[in-house]
């Protein structure tokens, strides 16, 4: 038995102070913080928000440590039967995967903060929590008189929770499953109506699964002041970040559909269903995978589609977010450097920024539209027998409720299995390979009567010259720039600060002046690593960074309804 107190008696300096006792098993013991936390494949080394990591015997004396790498502290336990370790966490940073304290919560999630030791990696942990008696407790572990049980490191590890005295809570129950849905610092909410979507994909995609690994789970849902959107999901629960609050039942309600049945897809899909490199996780080091794509790809688009299936969404909203991913993919020439499996192993060097300009792609979206593909390929082969939704329910039952982590070859059988289909070129072509797919999505969306719409952008800057800007005071400076482009072979470079336009100078009004001289040789004025620069640009008739729609055919046929109807069921 591990036990933990876990002290807020310095909110404003956002510091939580632990103190744990370790029963001791060997003469020297290795206790260790985790370097990442799962749901993000990057380290995070929360070792580096640790202070004043003090170690004694059960008598109160000091005893001897040292730090062995960044995450690590190896204590000369002797032949002592426990230690008391105490030590500071700060915790400042309020995201979905964070931990934090102030004057009004505690919110923790224990893989940031909380000590293991690989010779008790299996014991129980209790946590005793020294809040105010105001403070409610929201948690999936079982607790009693602010005493947390969770039954081993793995499960503490997995089981955020938020004390605080502004949480609310509804409840609703599927199947013997009770699902909670809390809210932090929320002030209005529409219960009803939030219940009633809520229901609807829940039950659709239990329905498709036939089983759930928890008998409940917990949607925390931290509404914050200023624009925020993130989730982490875990096994038992998801910890939603969204904002501003006023937003969230008008226009951030549907970004909060589409987070919440994201996160609970994913206690089927990376939290049951695993990649073989992370079965187990290592809390230690990188868990390189080339996965991401299912773990994080099928998640995006069956987490919207779940919306449309289950009638919460209509097939408008559905597209409206179904068209970001497809402008995000045309607008990212890293899709011809690189495939998204490469880019799914290096989510660990640079998954999380936008990164060197054209090296990469994302495992969100490439992911996504590479599982709209199969799914359209599996019910084309099987009459709308079958969608995807049928693989990564075998993938469940085949491998996540046998213990098992699944590989690439596991997964593509499947697909030919339930297909009877070949799935090499996709493999190695689009998967594995940096081939362009703008046919294969054509294709499957004429399947369903959709089809894709081009228009120019109407930003000169976009669609005559190749670059996007982002505003700075008066002036513009550049974001992105498309290989091949008029700014291309000007000699612009992301990062210029562009101040003037053929002399005049700007104020806030790139593009009106882009278009007043459309005509014209273009010399802009910019900034660059403190020098000032004039770089002369000649428009050609090509047009960059086009602006793409999925829309439903005029005269689609009945066999396309048909599909379109299988495909989006409720919401169609
Ligand atoms: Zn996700």
């Amino acid at each position: 038995m591990i036990h933990y107190e876990v002290f807020c008696d310095s909110p404003h300096q956002h510091y939580i102070r632990f103190k744990s006792i370790f029963p001791i098993k060997k003469s020297e013991t290795i206790l260790k913080i985790s370097a990442w936390r799962p749901g993000r494949y990057e380290l995070g080394d929360f070792a580096k928000n640790v202070r004043n990591f003090k170690v004694f015997n059960i008598e109160g004396e000091p005893i001897e440590f040292q730090k062995t790498d960044k995450s690590s502290w190896l204590i000369q336990s002797g032949n002592l039967e426990e230690i008391i370790v105490e030590y500071e966490y700060f915790a400042a940073e309020l995201n979905a995967g964070s931990s934090f304290l102030d004057e009004t919560q505690l919110y923790v999630n224990p893989v940031n903060c909380f000590l293991y030791s690989a010779d008790c990696i299996e014991e129980t942990y209790l946590v005793n929590l020294s809040i105010p008696d105001h403070w409610e407790i929201a948690c999936s572990l079982p607790f009693e008189n602010k005493v947390l049980t969770a039954k081993n490191y793995e499960e503490l590890a997995d089981s955020p929770f938020i004390c605080s005295a502004n949480l609310s809570c509804e409840t609703y129950e599927i199947k013997g499953i009770k699902f909670y849905i809390w809210f932090n610092n929320q002030q209005h909410i529409d219960w009803e109506r939030l219940k009633s979507d809520f229901v609807k994909f829940t039950t659709k995609q239990l329905n498709d699964f036939t089983h759930f690994p928890t008998h409940e789970f917990h949607f925390f849902i931290h509404s914050l002041p200023y624009p925020a959107y993130h989730g982490v999901e875990h096994l038992k629960s998801t910890v939603i970040t969204l904002g501003p609050s006023y937003e969230i039942f008008g226009a951030l309600y549907s970004e909060l559909l589409g987070v919440s049945s994201h996160e609970l897809y994913h206690v089927w899909n990376v939290k049951s269903i695993r990649a073989v490199d992370m079965h187990p996780y290592d809390f230690q080091k990188e868990n390189y995978s080339r996965l991401g794509y299912v773990y994080e790809g099928v998640t995006t688009y069956l987490g919207d589609l779940y919306l449309l299936k289950s009638g919460v969404f209509n097939l408008n909203s559905y597209l409206r977010e179904f068209n970001k991913q497809l402008q995000k993919h045309f607008d990212n020439p890293g899709r011809f450097n690189y495939s998204v499996a490469q880019s799914s192993f290096d989510t660990w060097l640079d998954g999380y920024v936008a990164g060197a300009p054209g090296r990469k792609v994302s495992i969100y979206t490439e992911g996504c539209l590479l599982a709209f593909i199969a799914d359209v390929k599996i019910r084309k082969a099987t009459q709308n027998k079958f969608g995807i939704e049928e693989v990564m329910k075998r993938l469940y039952f085949d491998f996540a409720l046998k213990g098992k982590g699944y590989t690439e070859a596991d997964y593509r059988k499947l697909l030919e299995d339930v297909s009877g289909e070949s799935f090499e070129d996709y493999f190695s072509n689009y998967v594995n390979g940096t081939q362009p797919y703008d046919n294969l999505i054509n294709e499957s969306l004429e399947f369903l009567g959709l089809e894709l719409i081009q228009q120019p952008s109407t930003s000169v800057a976009e669609s005559k010259l190749g670059f996007k800007i982002l505003p700075k005071g008066k002036n513009s400076v550049i974001q992105s720039i498309y290989p091949g482009s008029p700014s291309d072979i000007g000699g612009l470079s992301a990062g210029d600060e562009i101040i003037a336009v053929n002399g005049s100078q700007l104020n806030n009004d790139l593009d009106k002046w882009l278009k007043y001289f459309e005509n014209d040789d273009l010399e802009l004025s910019v900034y660059r690593n403190g020098k000032l620069l004039g770089i002369t640009l000649i428009p050609g008739i090509d047009y960059f960074y086009p602006k793409f729609e999925v829309k439903q055919i005029k005269n689609s046929t009945e066999f396309q309804l048909v599909n379109l109807k299988f495909w989006g069921q409720d919401g169609i």
